[in-house]
């Protein structure tokens, strides 16, 4: 049952919405509704712009704290609808949209830094934060988070901890499974708990860990405490062009393995240096871009700098020297904008997957020949931004500049692209994602992935949610009521 059907019913949940956060945080007009039916996925993205109406939620409903999301739930119970949390709208998966109608919660309201602790060096945060206004309020205090996502300015933190997103500056400070403390969540059924105050102990499984990720399946989470980092005295960076970009992985390879620390190092394919690179950074020669920089205090940063330069050396590179390294780091946002970003009508989609040292060009190469061989219409370009000591991240994307017009042929063949890499990539030692999540958009995979495993998963999901009212249809999860 959805709560469209019957507009008596509607109003009787309106009433009840409205006792918990107050008329003016309970909007059902065609605006709000339509604002909160499409996020950064291009199947609701592309349905719109050829002119076909999108699945609008019930009701947009903003809570104040924990305790209204606790009370929305419970209505959201009674009546059995659906509840999508929504933070920013920017994620790419169409986590937030709300596919089967009912409540969206939209966290945005419940935005503030609660505290600081400057001794243990944590923050403790709402998590409809923007993660620009967190990152700007922790600076004040002379902290970062060092999360840096390209989305910094459009997305909250909840969304990242739902996705186990990552920034920029991952490859020292981590993901953000790796950032989190601790959490606030409320239960699908309405309870509101916190997991244990620190990340590390022997007190049985980390109940943190399982909501980090979770996509809004397994409840809202409304408060988390953060790790925080003092301000680097200085962040340099150094770039060199490779022949290829098996001696880039290579070299990036042993630096990671020799177990340097530095906070960020990309490396891009030849097709996308030749496309993005060239554009950008205006170096207009064939070969593999790779780009690395050390943060912290100036003399370690110099020694590990160094040694870095050494290994790269190694493969024979061309030392693009700081400047293109530096270059690089100030147009880091630009990347994703446009005009360097893709956009209607062009049909794109980013395949992130992480897999070791040993898999990942295995995985590459699965993934573009299955992309290539099958979709002459489509282009294949990668890059790899966030690096581990075992392995790295593969951001891969395939672009179509003319998918087919009607939606429902260009979504077929969309999906079809996606199911051929990201089944590819598994059979190389990948996964169906890295770090923006699964939503709807790769839900049919998660079988696929998991194995027989799957089953504890949707376990969980049936025990902590009896009535599926939570974000539904998403994360392979089933849709509409038990
Ligand atoms: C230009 C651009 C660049 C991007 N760059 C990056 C990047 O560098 N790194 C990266 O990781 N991602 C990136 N993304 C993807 C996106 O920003 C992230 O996935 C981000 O985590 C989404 O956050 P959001 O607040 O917009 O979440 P939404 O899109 O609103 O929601 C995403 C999911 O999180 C759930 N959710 C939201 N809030 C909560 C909550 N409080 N409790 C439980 N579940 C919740 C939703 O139900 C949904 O399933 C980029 C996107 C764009 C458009």
């Amino acid at each position: 049952m959805t709560a469209t059907k019957e507009s008596y019913l509607q109003s009787m949940l309106h009433g009840e919405l409205t006792w918990v956060v107050g008329e003016q945080y309970v909007q059902t007009d065609d605006a709000d509704k339509l604002g909160h039916s499409i996020d950064y996925y291009w199947v609701p993205e592309v349905w719109h712009d050829r002119g076909k109406e999108l699945t609008p939620p019930d009701f947009v409903v903003h809570p104040g704290s924990a305790k209204e999301v606790a009370e929305v739930l419970r209505i959201a119970n009674n009546y059995k609808i659906p509840v999508v949390p929504w933070g920013g709208g920017s994620g790419s998966q169409g986590g937030a949209l709300p596919i089967h109608g009912g409540i969206i919660l939209d966290m945005k309201r419940m935005n503030r830094v609660l505290s600081v602790d400057t001794v243990s060096l944590t923050a403790t945060v709402e998590v409809g934060i923007n993660t620009q206004h967190m990152e700007w309020e922790l600076e004040k205090r002379g902290f970062s988070s060092m999360h840096l996502p390209a989305s910094i300015a459009c997305a909250t933190l909840g969304g990242f901890i739902a996705h186990r997103g990552t920034g920029v500056l991952s490859t020292k400070y981590g993901k953000m499974e790796d950032m989190i403390m601790s959490l606030e969540v409320v239960t699908p059924t309405g309870e509101i708990i916190n997991t244990l105050p620190v990340p590390r102990h022997a007190s049985g499984p980390d109940l943190t860990q399982l909501f980090l990720g979770s996509e809004g399946t397994l409840g809202v989470v409304t408060k988390a405490t953060i790790k925080i980092h003092p301000i680097p005295e200085c962040r340099k960076f150094h770039a060199f062009l490779f022949p290829t970009m098996h001696a880039a992985m290579a070299a990036g390879a042993k630096i990671m393995t020799s177990r340097l620390r530095p906070c960020v190092i990309r490396l891009y394919d030849e097709p996308e240096t030749a496309h993005l690179i060239k554009r950008v950074l205006g170096i207009d020669r064939e070969g593999a871009y790779l780009v690395f920089g050390f943060d912290g205090q100036e003399e370690m940063v110099d020694l590990e700098m160094k040694q870095a330069c050494a290994l790269c050396r190694e493969q024979n590179p061309e030392d693009l020297g700081t400047e293109m390294g530096q270059t690089w780091w100030d147009n880091r946002y630009k990347f994703f904008y446009p005009p360097y970003m893709f956009h209607m009508p062009q049909a794109f989609g980013t395949l992130d997957t992480v897999a070791t040292f040993a898999n990942i060009e295995k995985v590459y190469w699965a993934m573009k020949n299955v992309v290539t061989e099958n979709f002459p219409q489509a282009r294949f370009i990668g890059h790899f931004s966030h690096w581990y000591e075992w392995g790295c991240m593969l951001y891969a994307r395939f672009i179509i500049d003319e998918p087919p017009t009607d939606p429902r042929e260009a979504i077929a063949l969309y999906n079809k692209i996606w199911d051929m890499a990201i089944r590819a990539a598994i059979r190389e030692g990948g996964v169906i994602n890295e770090h923006h999540g699964v939503g709807l958009k790769l839900g049919r995979m998660m079988k696929d992935l998991y194995g027989p495993a799957f089953k504890v998963l949707q376990d969980v999901k049936a025990a902590l949610d009896p009535n599926n009212i939570m974000n539904p249809g998403k994360m392979g999860f089933p849709g509409g009521n038990r």
